[in-house]
């Protein structure tokens, strides 16, 4: 069959997305194809209006699209969880346990590669420090999660802030990000001291 260019062109966007082959982004377009006009305009704004809209919140550092997000806005901000990237917000809301704040570092330290403590956002959270009891650290199990979070816990060793880090019941080498439900609750509630 000959290809459809603009068909192709398309399929090529959706198998960029993550856990889409080939084939299924080829289904994606055709479904696109059969879409109302109407539909398929509102599919391609509302693509256009998280580019447009999306931020960092300027508090957190998780995605929002106001200055300040409404976790930051409404929520016990005296414990603040500390995450690798916005997905994992994502992941630990679907518990609905946690009632605290988030703070996201976009990355994690990795010395091999060059990434440093200025290259992720550890400094910014000294200033949110105030009235906070505790730091919950709950960056993956894994060896830069692991040295990430020793490294947190050092840098607040002199503040007066309780450090603890989620780990029981997450495998090491996991992402907290595919952790089911249960997991994610039990490593948040077996949290230890570091
Ligand atoms: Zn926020």
């Amino acid at each position: 069959m000959r290809e459809i260019d603009s068909v192709a062109k398309l399929a090529g966007y959706f198998s960029r997305l993550p856990g889409v082959g080939k084939k299924t982004a080829g289904r994606y377009a055709y479904a696109v194809i059969n879409m109302s006009r109407e539909d398929a305009c509102g599919f391609s704004d509302a693509i256009a209006e998280v580019k447009e809209k999306v931020r960092f919140c300027k508090t957190c550092g998780d995605f929002t699209d106001e200055e300040e997000c409404v976790v930051c806005r409404t929520r016990d901000a005296s414990v603040i969880l500390v995450v690798k990237e916005p997905k994992d917000v994502l992941a630990i809301e679907k518990v609905r346990e946690y009632q605290g704040v988030y703070h996201v570092l976009h990355g994690v330290l990795d010395p091999n590669n060059n990434v440093g403590p200025e290259d992720i956002r550890i400094k910014e959270l000294l200033p949110r420090l105030d009235g906070v009891k505790e730091i919950i650290v709950a960056t993956n199990p894994d060896l830069l999660g692991e040295a990430t979070a020793m490294y947190i816990a050092r840098l607040l060793k002199n503040f007066d802030v309780t450090v603890t880090r989620i780990a029981h019941g997450l495998p090491v080498g996991s992402e907290i990000e595919y952790a089911d439900e249960m997991t994610l609750s039990r490593a948040l509630s077996d949290r230890k001291e570091m």
